[in-house]
């Protein structure tokens, strides 16, 4: 698990902003190596171009690869396989593979390639990002050109599946661990509260459902959603109905979706007595409060190694990394990434020891 590299999986129609958000995503990088595979194909495609344009030091020409001989899904072992092989081969680090699917490949067919003996032991799915197009699936037509995506299906020689539009977004949305609502500022404030209420409704349990406009979502949030999806694709095939009780409405007052603004701070308290008890803590907080990210490092009372925690919706990761430094203050530091408006003295309250 350690030395798998992080690859997130990008889907969405045609048009939806996967590669506005990509662009973004990489232009705020930071320091994280990132390679991207684009699976687009006719003459329909200029994501490679506007990507390969960006001149960012980020984005190295090398580290993006188009997949052109069609559907990402239908072409795994002519395609994806060798090109991923290739790209794990080269004798670059690199921390993390996004993968930008075309708006027709089916997500599952792709989530089950990483389970391939060539690629199984060194890639890993971080996350699957599903981009939807706010406007258009209010308006009920799933994609803005229903015109384009019919070209791009016809253009596609190899497309093995005629699946349908309403079947390939219910697709994409059970298999989705994180759904983006793009073009929200084309929608009302109560639009965007029904879409998103319906697509929580639609989608797996935990799977976190943001709005945005042009992408515009922290790398921090993207990226490390620790999901390890090619291993539970059996439960991303149909739509499970056990959601609970509809969290709070006040969770969901209408200022707090009327700005795309993301906020974090640092939680610092000090030692654990019980790390358990600590994350059955930080699981209720996450569940209350709609935290996106919550990540740091605690000091466990009677341990000399440091504890990292990581947690994405219901899944806490916590583990020794490494001894406290004899200058070091033992200290649990703990930071909360969510949208604008998270409450953080409740936050804080929560969790403190
Ligand atoms: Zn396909």
């Amino acid at each position: 698990m350690l030395n798998k590299i992080p690859t997130t999986v990008i889907t969405g129609f045609l048009g939806a902003g996967k590669t506005t958000l990509i662009k973004h995503l990489i232009n705020n990088a930071g320091d994280r190596k990132i390679a991207l595979i684009i699976n687009e194909f006719g003459d329909l495609g200029v994501d490679g171009d506007i990507l390969k344009g960006c001149n960012d030091e980020a984005c190295n020409q090398e580290d993006i690869i188009e997949l052109s001989n069609g559907c990402i899904c239908c072409t795994v072992a002519d395609d994806f396989i060798p090109t991923i092989e290739k790209l794990l081969d080269r004798n670059k680090q690199l921390d993390h593979i996004l993968i930008e699917t075309s708006g027709l490949a089916l997500p599952q067919p792709l989530l089950r390639a990483f389970k391939w003996p060539e690629i199984q032991t060194r890639v890993t799915v971080d996350g699957v990002i599903t981009v939807v197009d706010g406007k258009a699936v209010t308006e009920g037509r799933f994609a803005n050109s229903i015109e384009a995506v019919d070209n791009q299906r016809k253009l596609d020689e190899n497309l093995d599946h005629e699946t349908p539009l309403s079947e390939l977004f219910e697709d994409q949305i059970t298999c989705a661990d994180m759904i983006v609502i793009n073009k929200s500022d084309l929608l009302t404030s109560s639009q965007i509260d029904d879409l998103l209420n319906q697509l929580k409704k639609d989608s797996r349990e935990g799977v976190q459902v943001l709005k945005s406009e042009m992408g515009m979502l922290p790398t921090d949030v993207l990226l490390g959603q620790q999901a390890v999806a090619e291993e539970d694709i059996e439960q991303r095939h149909e739509v499970h109905h056990h959601h609970h009780e509809d969290h709070d409405h006040e969770d969901h007052d209408h200022d707090h979706h009327d700005h795309d603004d993301f906020q974090s701070f640092v939680i610092s308290i000090g030692e654990i007595d019980n790390p358990k008890e600590f994350c059955k803590s930080v699981s209720e907080v996450i569940n209350k409060h709609d935290i996106l990210r919550l990540k740091g490092f605690m000091a466990v009372n009677g341990k000399p190694l440091r504890m990292t925690i990581q947690a994405v919706g219901p899944r806490i990761e916590t583990y020794f990394d490494r001894m406290f430094q004899k200058t070091e203050k033992r200290e649990t530091k703990i930071v909360v990434i969510g949208q604008k408006g998270l409450d953080q003295v409740a936050i804080e309250e929560a969790l403190k020891v």
